[in-house]
């Protein structure tokens, strides 16, 4: 398939028009950015590991029943995904607690959520992407109630699904970020990438808080090593995919 022209460039990644409409072509760099895009860098070979395991994941989560974008994975960094109209609304879901989380509430890093926390934040960086109340999605008009509720249902059951597959990979998922769009005929789906730029992954045999992190805490905290650890995530994933 060609490339056709770029609708978008992101700051991890670029979407072409296909010559089917109903298709796009997501390609994933290699930049990286951190706070609303105030630190910036490059993770050598991100953008292969991203598409890769994002395309595990995705087809994974589509096996156990969630409608997702993929349509394929088409070279390492290219990946052919169903047109949506994103939701701009980024879903977070957490089960332990970390980041803006123990920021914003001085909640301990590394504490066990009693239940798993979904969170909607509004996907504008003029605005730093705000936590947003249901109220405040409602009155901004981003989601009717009704998708709301099924962003919410769906968003715990994909933890179920990958925080169990995650397990199997001795990777604990601490948290992570969703995005979800509407197709043609207006169905919700799962879009956009499930990769250690958008989870937080640790290592399950490692106590060390800083040698456990294998997400891009690595790249935000300058822990170092953010390449190998990316690697690790990949090479966990495919191992357990092909079992
Ligand atoms: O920063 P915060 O703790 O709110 O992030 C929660 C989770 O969402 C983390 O896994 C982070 O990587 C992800 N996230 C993201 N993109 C954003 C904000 C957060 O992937 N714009």
């Amino acid at each position: 398939m060609s490339q056709t022209q770029k609708l978008y460039e992101g700051k991890a990644k670029i979407i072409y028009a296909t010559e089917e409409s109903e298709v796009l072509l997501t390609y994933f760099k290699d930049d990286a950015t951190a706070f609303n895009a105030q630190k910036r860098g490059t993770i050598q070979g991100k953008g292969e590991i991203n598409c890769t395991v994002s395309a595990a994941l995705l087809q994974k989560l589509e096996s156990l029943g969630i409608p997702t974008h993929y349509i394929e994975q088409l070279s390492p960094r290219e990946m052919k995904v169903k047109a949506v109209k994103i939701i701009p609304v980024e879903v977070v879901v957490r089960n332990i607690a970390a980041g803006s989380l123990c920021r914003q509430t001085g909640l301990e890093e590394g504490k066990t959520l009693p239940y798993p926390l979904v969170e909607f934040y509004l996907k504008n960086d003029r605005l730093g992407d705000p936590l947003l109340t249901r109220d405040r999605l409602l009155l901004l008009e981003v989601a009717t109630e009704e998708q709301i509720k099924q962003l919410e249902t769906m968003a715990r059951e994909i933890n179920q699904h990958l925080s169990d597959f995650f397990r199997t990979c001795e990777i604990i998922l601490v948290d992570f970020k969703l995005e979800f769009g509407l197709d043609s005929q207006g169905k919700l789906l799962l879009a956009d990438e499930i990769s250690p730029d958008t989870c937080r992954l640790w290592d399950a045999q490692e106590q060390d808080p800083q040698n456990r992190v294998l997400d891009k805490d690595r790249f935000r905290r300058d822990l170092g090593q953010v390449e190998s650890a990316y690697q690790q995530v990949q090479e966990r994933v495919l191992a357990q995919i092909k079992q």
